[in-house]
């Protein structure tokens, strides 16, 4: 971080959308932990740190006559938590702009934290509103924004908050910078042969993300859902499984620039299948393009999951993004498995291997494979989004230029 925090009242914009129990107990506190080592910096330089963060969706959920549920979604619910891993004075404004949070803001000393009210809780957070952006602003003396996971959100304390900033009085937290590096470094003249491995549900979402990779890839692998809908684009059965019937086209014209392009596409050749999506289903495996009527493919099969992880092997640049079927149930689960474990075997030789979006993450989270690749990125919209070269605009905010 370019900037010296003597004395700073320092407005960071930190993730703290963690997991909540019925008792509001944090029952992950990872985004908390991500963010820790940018506070703790701030606060040894002699600085103060106000911090600012959603919390989940409280003006879609709320309470029966209109109000805002406050007691389920405020941030008082992480203050004890915070104050035991920062060790330092943690004073909560229940209001992120207005009186209270400027009395609370202007007093602050060097090394004390102040946590404000959920940002959600007012419509102009989403809607980016001058304004209220600008009360924001006027807590705090510099502006951090480390909250990767809302980069691609032009909301209030995301990006407009950093227009009443100097370019000098602005930067990147060290998560942030550590996302936008390792993302970067996969996709500025990275060591090939490059692989890309996508999955998950819909092409749809995907299908931008994979135009991008036709343009530097080697190899792309195709599992999840998705593979389906490339099935049967070329006239493949394939029963029950989950497809987009109208995406076909897109599907055809993406393997035939990939064909005219060189870039290798592997679709799975096999497949997990069942009788139903549930975890006790019949399991049979079967050729992808050969799905019985009444079966759907829920998982890559074995040969599949073998060729995937022997072209991982071989990368010397690998980036993931989705599984390779319904993980979450253990009959469904080998493919991603494999193909993390192969992720984490090209790291170990030497490869660069990203993971990104939410569910591919936690799947390395349950393998426990997540220290031996060689980043996992916190953001799961942002990432996807920042992979298909697209401009985040919580990182133009600061940069004043495009991200890549
Ligand atoms: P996405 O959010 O698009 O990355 O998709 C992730 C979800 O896709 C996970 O919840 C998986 O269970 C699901 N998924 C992966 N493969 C399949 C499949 N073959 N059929 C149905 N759902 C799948």
């Amino acid at each position: 971080m370019k900037i010296n925090f003597k004395d700073k009242k320092a407005l960071i914009r930190v993730d703290f959308n963690v997991p909540l129990d019925k008792e509001y107990n944090i029952t992950d506190d990872t985004r908390i932990r991500e963010a820790l080592p940018t506070i703790k910096h701030i606060l040894e330089q002699g600085g103060a740190a106000i911090l600012m963060s959603h919390l989940g969706r409280p003006l879609e959920k709320l309470n029966s006559d209109g109000s805002i549920n406050r007691q389920k979604f405020t941030l008082q619910h992480l203050v004890k938590h915070l104050r035991k891993k920062l060790r330092t004075k943690i004073h909560f404004a229940d209001d992120c702009i207005g009186k209270v949070a400027v009395r609370k803001a202007a007093a602050l000393k060097p090394g004390e934290v102040l946590l404000l009210e959920n940002t959600r809780f007012y419509h102009e957070e989403e809607g980016g509103d001058e304004g209220f952006s600008k009360k924001l602003a006027a807590l705090g003396d510099v502006y951090v924004n480390d909250a990767f996971g809302t980069a691609h959100r032009a909301h209030a304390s995301t990006t407009v908050v950093a227009r009443f900033f100097d370019k000098n009085s602005k930067t990147f937290g060290f998560l942030m910078e550590r996302e936008i590096e390792n993302a970067t470094r996969a996709m500025k003249n990275p060591e090939k042969p490059v692989t890309c491995v996508t999955g998950g549900s819909k092409v749809s979402d995907k299908i931008m993300l994979l135009e991008k990779f036709l343009g530097y890839a080697d190899n792309i692998l195709i599992g999840g859902a998705m593979a389906y809908t490339f099935f049967l684009a070329k006239k493949g059965a394939v029963g029950n499984s989950l497809v987009e019937a109208d995406k076909l086209k897109t599907a055809k014209e993406f393997l035939k620039k990939a064909k005219d392009t060189g870039v290798k596409v592997l679709l799975p050749r096999d497949s997990v299948c069942g009788d139903k999506f549930a975890a006790d289903a019949s399991v049979q495996v079967c050729a992808s393009n050969q799905i019985p009527d009444g079966w759907m493919g829920l998982d890559i099969g074995p040969a599949a999951a073998k060729s995937f992880a022997s072209v991982i092997r071989k990368s010397k640049t690998v980036i993931w993004n989705g599984p390779m079927g319904v993980f979450e149930m253990p009959a469904f689960a080998n493919g991603t498995k494999v193909v993390a474990k192969a992720c984490a075997s090209a790291t170990k030789k030497g490869a660069f291997t990203m993971v990104g979006g939410g569910d591919s993450v936690a799947a390395v989270n349950q393998l426990k494979l997540a220290k031996k690749v060689s980043f996992v990125s916190t953001g799961g919209g942002a990432m996807l989004e920042f992979l298909e070269g697209k401009e985040l605009p919580g990182i133009k905010a600061i940069t004043g230029k495009h991200s890549q």
